[in-house]
Formats: structure tokens, sequence, C-alpha cells
């Protein structure tokens, strides 16, 4: 098999020369983190004042871990430990509106995640010549600009498409000659329908490659994609938390991702009693950003499930590698590549009057994308018989939601009472999607 190195001395460092180098970034990022308010408060409480009072990697579980909420908490700059000035892009985690989580980027910030993507592409044997069509959204989600850049620095042409419109993208793969793709895996699959029965053939296409990433996907969905396509497909992981895509990726082999170890410290822990855990057992993802500068976050809780894998890959390279993401600790759903928390769509339910307080979320696969069903309850002292009041509060709590979670749900009015009431912990969610 052709190996390639973007890094070829990172990614090949070997056990000790990592540890060595995790130690002391951990230790500049430890002092980096220290310039923001909420680190400050938090280190200062467990004796930490400065990067000197980390001295080995096993000191970083002196840590308190960082959750999204304390990002929620910190938003928009308590977590900020650059001067504004030297800020030059933020990004947002996908979905939510309501209540975001900002990543500032330096200049230099910006550099290394750009490195780390162009890592990621090369190990998957993209080279100059390619033609890359990056069909995730551009925008404050991570995947359009993350992939770009990398992209770019390669050096292989890139047409930025963002998501959508499938038949104007399966026009710019022909008329471009794309050899390489990014894209949720359900919205691959969706276009690879498009492209077995429309007026644009397989043979029309110079397609060999995709990258696969933003939601869970099991193996026979890569399968299933690789051959309706006849194409390889890459798993990508990441999150915005730890810059975006670029954090983990599968290289030629396929068997598991690596992760960039000298840019992200990896521990695994379990979720319930937040013990670190041994590699190799099935756990929670927590990160420690290892050369950032605008937003370190230590000990960061992924909420992410997986497991470390074992022994060597063939490529080379000595990143410790990470199974598929096999669901997460938290209620968060991934709809469509988007993420979603189902107290979200509680709100905008708790704002309408009209209607009532009970209701269900219900996740369905049609065809090859997930779709999002919201059934509540007509408020009781409300409806009079007039048919289009009914279908006005249907277009109010639609518009709020897609407003809200950024997904269009379909929406299911129930008389008062109509939905089943559970006793004790209500169940709410429905997610009726194949289980990984
Ligand atoms: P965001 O912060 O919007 O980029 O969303 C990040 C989340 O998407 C992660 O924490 C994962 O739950 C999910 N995710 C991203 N990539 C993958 C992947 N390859 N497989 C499974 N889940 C993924
Ligand atoms: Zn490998």
């Amino acid at each position: 098999m052709d190996i390639t190195y973007w890094n070829a001395h990172e990614e090949t460092l070997d056990k000790d020369a990592l540890r060595e180098l995790q130690l002391i970034r951990l230790r500049q990022t430890v002092g980096q983190a220290l310039k923001t308010d909420f680190y400050k408060r938090r280190l200062n409480k467990v004796g930490i004042s400065s990067g000197d009072d980390i001295k080995t990697l096993d000191d970083i579980r002196r840590i308190p871990f960082t959750t999204k909420d304390d990002l929620r908490e910190a938003y928009p700059f308590a977590m900020l430990a650059i001067d504004l000035h030297d800020v030059i892009r933020l990004h947002t985690s996908s979905g939510t509106t309501g209540t975001p989580t900002v990543i500032y980027h330096s200049r230099s910030d910006i550099d290394n995640w750009t490195d780390l993507m162009a890592r990621c592409i090369i190990s998957t044997g993209v080279n100059r010549g390619d033609v890359f069509q990056n069909m995730t959204t551009y925008g404050l989600f991570t995947g359009g600009l993350g992939f770009h850049y990398g992209a770019e620095r390669i050096g292989i042409l890139v047409i930025p498409a963002s998501s959508g419109k499938t038949n104007r993208q399966i026009m710019l793969m022909r008329d471009f000659g794309t050899t390489v793709v990014h894209a949720t895996p359900s919205y691959l699959l969706h276009i690879s329908s498009h492209i077995n029965s429309g007026d644009i053939k397989r043979s029309d296409l110079k397609l060999q490659r995709a990258f696969l990433g933003a939601e869970p996907h099991s193996e026979e969905t890569r399968k299933k994609i690789e051959e309706l396509l006849g194409i390889d497909a890459y798993n990508s992981y990441g999150l915005s938390e730890m810059n975006g895509p670029g954090v983990a990726f599968e290289c030629v082999y396929k068997n598991g991702m690596h992760v960039w170890e000298d840019a992200f410290f990896m521990e695994m822990i379990d979720p319930v009693s937040q013990e670190v855990i041994p590699d190799e057992n099935e756990g929670e993802i927590v990160f420690t950003t290892l050369n950032r500068t605008a937003t370190p976050l230590l000990r960061y809780r992924t909420r992410d499930l997986t497991s470390v894998m074992g022994g060597e890959c063939p490529c080379g390279r000595k990143h410790r590698r990470i199974a598929r993401i096999k669901g997460r600790s938290d209620d968060m759903l991934i709809i469509n590549g988007v993420n979603i928390f189902p107290s979200q769509i509680e709100d905008v339910i708790m704002k309408i009057p009209e209607v009532g307080t009970n209701y269900q979320i219900v996740v369905d696969k049609h065809g090859a994308l997930d779709k999002l069903t919201v059934k509540t309850e007509l408020y009781s002292k409300i409806f009079n018989g007039d048919f289009s009041l009914l279908s006005n509060i249907k277009i109010k709590l639609q518009t709020m939601l897609r407003d809200t979670i950024l997904v269009n749900p379909s929406i299911e009015l129930h008389e008062p009472g109509g939905l089943p009431v559970s006793e004790g912990k209500a169940k709410r969610v429905f997610d009726n999607r194949p289980k990984m």
C-alpha cells in the first residue's frame, strides 16, 4: 500500500517521544488556560496556578472536567485566552441557536487545524491532482471550512459545494471530475440513490473516495456506500469544541481512526463513575487541546462513547486509534448531521400556549435520511371545530422549531389526552433508527 504522510515526523513519533511532547504542550496549555477567567477560578481551586504545577502527564487528573454546559455558561468571552484582536475566526457547535458554544481561533490555531486536516486527507491516499467536493455546510459549522482549508493546503482543487441541491452536486461531480467528496453518510447515501436512478450515471463520474463524518454510522453503512458508488469511504471524527473535523481519521487501512495525539490528549473515562479506564474498555472520550491558544480546553467531556484499539497500524503512524463512535452518554440526537437536544424542542413547545405539555420526539429513517417528527397535544380549551386553526398551530410550531433546532420537523397534533402518559419518568424520545 502506498503510504504518504503530511507531517511525517509528528505522525510517526514513537510513544515516549509523543508523551514527552504532550507533557511540554500540556504545561503550556494549562498556562494558557490560566489566562481565562473561567479556568483561573477552576484551577486555583485545585491548587494549580501555573503550567509548572503539572509535573507528569498523570497530573492532568487533578484538573476537573470541562463540559458543554461550562462552555455555555462561559459564553461569550469567559473562556477566551487571548486578546480579541488576535482572534481571526470563531465557530460554534452545529444545530442550536438557543444555547451556543463558541470556540475562538487565532492564526496559529487555524494553521495547526489546517495541518491536521491535511494529514487526514493525505492519509487516505488523496493527493495533488485530486478534485475535492466538500458537501457539508459552510458557515459556523466546522465541516465546511475545516476540510476546505486542509484540502487547499495540500494544493488540490476544492469545490466548496456546501450541502443540499442534490442534482447540482451530481452535475458538479460530473463537470469537474470530482474524485473525492466529504459528506454526512446519510447525505451521501441519498446522493447515491440519485446517481443510480437519474440522468447522470455512475460511469459519468470519476469518484474514488469519500470522507464520512459528523454523525454516527455503522460499518454496514460504510460498505453500502462503498458498494453503491464503487469507492473507498473513510470515517472522519471530530467535534467543534476540538476545532471540528481533524481530530481522528481513518488511514488507507480503514481499521479505526488515528487520533492526532500531538494535538489532543485523549483519556477514556467511565461516564458514570468518571474514573479513567484502561484502553480497550468502552468509555467516554475526554480530550484536552495541546496546542490551541485562543480557546484551550482542559479535559473536555465529549459524551462520545467508543474504545481505543490495540495493536499497531501498518501505516506506521503511532497515534492510537479509536473504534467507531457507538453512541453518546447524554441525550443529544444527531439528525442528518445536526446536533439537537430534546430540551430545545421542549422549550419551544412550552412557549406555545395552544399546545399542551405532553409531547413525543420520534426519529425514523426515511430512505437514507433521518426524519424528525414532533407529536404534541392540543391545549384542551383551544379547539373550537375550526380546522384552519389547527393548520396555523402546526405551521407556528414547525417554524419555531426549525428556527431553533435548524431541522425541519413534521408535526403531528393530537387531541387533548391523545398521547400516552407514562408513569414515572416520561419517555419522550423514540429513536427508531437502526442501531449502530
Ligand atoms: P459538532 O460539534 O457539531 O461538530 O458535533 C460533534 C459531534 O458529532 C461529536 O461529538 C459526535 O457525537 C458526532 N460525530 C462527529 N463525527 C462523527 C463520526 N465520524 N461518527 C460518529 N459521530 C460523529
Ligand atoms: Zn494507519
